[in-house]
């Protein structure tokens, strides 16, 4: 048995990828400093690998942003757009162009990369362009023998996977697609051959969503011609983040070796491996240690998975290894220097997890009595936390169970409900609000800064919040907005706030994962039992609706969404999870209401991100996700008009849920495919309050009056005036104060035209 990696985080331990990224976008290194500092980080991460004693080290795994991206430039996939470049190789700065966007030409699109918070470039594919400019893998796998001595494997995206995360084209191009798209794939991997390289890894994540019969013949005949091309290389074809969709066909692949993801699967890999079997003439990559979360992984079991496996594949064709790429997790648990005892010792991060693995190889290829000690260690961390208090918060376990059977949900249909909210409110029709968040400029971070590092109290803290919520209001006052808010500048995050006030997170202090380009995250630890403490948003709703006649809208972050962005828990499933959250957050929804606030927005934009690879686990999901949601806003008044916020576009196959949200208004962000909008709701009917983003918050840009007025009109030819809502797409703490006041005036000036045109005519639904 070997041990092997599918990737390691880029990002460095102390995030000097991203340090060295940004100084050269900034012009503080030249490129010659930039590219030698980016490849110390590159071979240390090598080296760390070989320390640990990983048999197979996987290369090109390393990126100067995205690995999707290396694909398209090594495809010469460069949008016509950027005039910059003339063909050949693609220099840095059109690849930077391609990432970010320049001053004249606007970046690539970017999206989530599966069910990770990884988001990657999506390839532009333009077939008469395509043309091997470089050979990255080989180029990597060259670096790492001459200049450290090790014997890599070279990591790349599939084909299939290459093409399924592309745009550009049609379904009937697809074969076109590929003619094309082979050669380039057949010439890298025939260079890798006569390098002599041993092993390639070629990633095929797309295999593990619901793929047709069709597509999986198509992976079929692309894998026979890459073997036939390169007989001398051997192909380990790996998937991960589920199981594989159409088992018996990707066992029989002609590849010498298949990755499988036994941790992620639902447990389905391991009993299709155990009903048709595996190969004896091919290695089985197995994915034993979970790759995308953080916690130590319970050894014992980890043994028993093995001995399993060990029935059916011959240990000597056994990779083990963590279930997908560790760019998914921070690099290692020994800067974690906050965390009590109990909670770090039951941490593993990338290297961390590395260590498991050579330490389970050892123990399978000398008898696990070898490792008998630390597998005893083990044990004790793990069943310490799980005794712990932490985990064991008085009822909130069986609060749960009970809440399971209950059907959450408001006592009066919406249409009841609603008018009597809007006798209780006596809104305009089309009413005007924002999504929550105000400019959070220097001074509010700069304040926050001085708070966290005590060089402000508590009180003076407060009051630079209050001068700001007081300075908002009558700016929003001035704007003429119909519902006002609060502004968050309490928060850095919409999550970790939250985490911070409940009991049950963690902070770590590195655990830094890469989001996006140089852009890291580092999410908030969901370890014990969730519980409410304390009120989270009530002293600044009610500050804010003390200084004004008209209604501030309370504002707090939902279950599914806490759940979505922070890691979690895995002693206990991700349902029971946000149920401890929904209940914990149906307290604060009462206390706003309790303490007077009357119209209160729950934001759920990672509901749908949520969302499982297969089509047949979505409803499991859903059906938990939005009884979450029902239980946190469904305990107040009938006149208590509750709000939700979704970051979202594609609306058209998400109405049903959104729908059973039973939100009586939702906005959502969908200023930039307006058009399909319109047509979703032509098709269907929506009732409930919907506020269709009038302007795209992601730009400086000031919308014209004209252009909403536009916008509006459109909307409601599709939707009742009386359900329809006026406000910007997005929450806008990334713009600055001028931008934000002019577009919002032009805003509640759109709502006005359009409101007396109404009167003047009456159109609309
Ligand atoms: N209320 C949040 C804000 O305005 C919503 C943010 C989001 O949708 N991501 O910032
Ligand atoms: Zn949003």
């Amino acid at each position: 048995m070997k041990s092997s990696s599918l990737g390691y985080p880029r990002i460095g331990e102390d995030r000097e990828w991203k340090r060295t990224l940004e100084a050269y976008w900034s012009g503080k290194i030249d490129e010659a400093e930039f590219t030698a500092q980016l490849k110390a980080i590159r071979l240390g991460n090598l080296q760390k690998q070989k320390q640990r004693g990983i048999d197979i080290i996987p290369v090109n795994d390393f990126t100067f942003y995205d690995q999707m991206l290396d694909m398209s430039v090594m495809f010469g996939l460069v949008p016509d757009r950027y005039s910059a470049y003339e063909g050949g190789s693609v220099p840095l700065s059109v690849y930077y162009s391609m990432a970010r966007g320049n001053n004249d030409e606007v970046a690539s699109e970017m999206t989530k990369w599966f069910n990770t918070n990884y988001h990657y470039i999506v390839p532009e594919l333009k077939v008469p362009q395509l043309t091997l400019t470089e050979n990255k893998p080989l180029a990597a796998y060259r670096e790492a023998k001459e200049m450290l001595g090790i014997e890599t494997k070279p990591v790349l995206i599939g084909p299939y996977t290459f093409i399924s995360l592309s745009k550009g084209f049609n379904k009937q191009e697809i074969p076109g697609i590929i003619l094309s798209l082979l050669p380039l794939y057949t010439q890298i991997l025939q260079e890798l051959e006569q390098e002599g390289v041993k092993w390639v890894q070629m990633d095929e994540p797309s295999l593990v969503s619901s793929i047709s019969k069709d597509d999986m013949q198509t992976v079929t005949y692309l894998y026979e011609k890459l073997n036939e091309a390169a007989p001398n290389l051997n192909i380990m074809l790996q998937t991960y983040f589920d199981s594989v969709e159409h088992y018996q066909e990707v066992i029989e692949l002609k590849v010498q070796g298949i990755g499988l993801d036994f941790a992620h699967d639902k447990g389905r890999n391991l009993s299709n491996l155990e009903a048709f079997g595996f190969p004896k003439d091919k290695v089985l990559a197995a994915g034993v240690i979970d790759g995308k979360n953080i916690w130590l992984s319970d050894l014992s079991k980890k043994i028993q998975l093995i001995e399993t496996l060990k029935k059916k594949v011959s240990e000597d064709q056994i990779w083990l290894q963590p279930s997908c790429s560790l760019l998914h997790v921070p690099v290692t648990v020994h800067n974690e220097t906050a965390l009590s005892k109990e909670v770090k010792d039951a941490l593993a991060f990338a290297d961390e997890k590395l260590e498991e693995i050579t330490l389970l190889v050892k123990g399978n290829n000398q008898g696990f009595e070898a490792i008998e000690e630390k597998v005893a260690a083990n044990k004790f961390t793990i069943q310490t936390l799980a005794s712990s208090n932490a985990r064991n918060h008085g009822s909130v376990q069986s609060n749960v169970e009970k809440v399971k059977t209950r059907t959450a949900g408001r006592q009066l249909p919406f249409k009841e409900r609603y008018q009597k909210q809007q006798g209780f409110f006596k809104l305009p029709f089309l009413p005007s609000t924002t999504i929550g968040s105000f400019p959070q400029t220097f001074e509010v971070k700069q304040a926050r800064g001085k708070f966290k590092r005590g060089e402000w109290t508590a009180q003076q803290y407060e009051t630079f919040v209050n001068e700001e919520i007081g300075r908002w209001i009558e700016i929003q006052e001035e704007i003429g907005l119909d519902v006002l808010v609060h502004g968050e500048f309490e928060r850095t995050d919409m999550v970790e706030y939250f985490g911070h006030k409940l009991g049950g997170f963690v902070f770590l202090e590195k655990g830094w994962v890469q989001s996006y380009g140089s852009r890291c995250v580092k999410p908030p630890v969901i370890y014990g039992d969730i519980h409410f403490i304390e009120p989270m948003t009530v002293r600044e709703s009610v500050f804010a609706q003390s200084l004004t006649k008209k209604t501030v809208k309370g504002m707090l972050t939902g279950p599914v969404t806490i759940l979505n962005w922070s890691f979690v828990r895995d002693d206990i499933s991700r349902e029971n999870v946000c149920y401890q959250l929904a209940l914990a957050l149906e307290k604060e929804v009462i206390a706003l209401e309790s303490a007077g606030i009357k119209m209160i927005q729950v934001d759920e934009p990672a509901l749908r991100e949520g969302l499982p690879l297969k089509k047949s686990d979505r409803d499991e999901y859903l059906n938990w996700a939005v009884n979450s949601f029902l239980i946190s806003t469904s305990s107040v008044e009938d006149t208590t008009q509750i709000h939700t916020h979704m970051c979202y576009c594609d609306f058209n196959s998400f109405m049903d849920v959104i729908s059973s949200l039973d939100a009586d208004v939702i906005s959502i962000e969908t200023s930039r495919s307006h058009g399909e909008l319109a047509s979703a709701f032509e098709a269907k009917t929506y009732e409930k309050g919907i506020g269709l983003g009038v302007y795209d918050i992601h730009s400086p840009r000031v919308p014209a009056v004209e252009e909403m007025v536009d916008m509006i009109e459109r909307g409601i030819k599709v939707l009742d005036k009386d359900q329809f809502w006026i406000n910007p797409d997005c929450g806008l703490k990334t713009r600055g104060l001028p931008e934000t006041v002019a577009s919002l005036k032009n805003m509640v000036e759109a709502a006005k035209i359009v409101r007396e045109n109404l009167l003047a005519k009456p159109t609309g639904k």
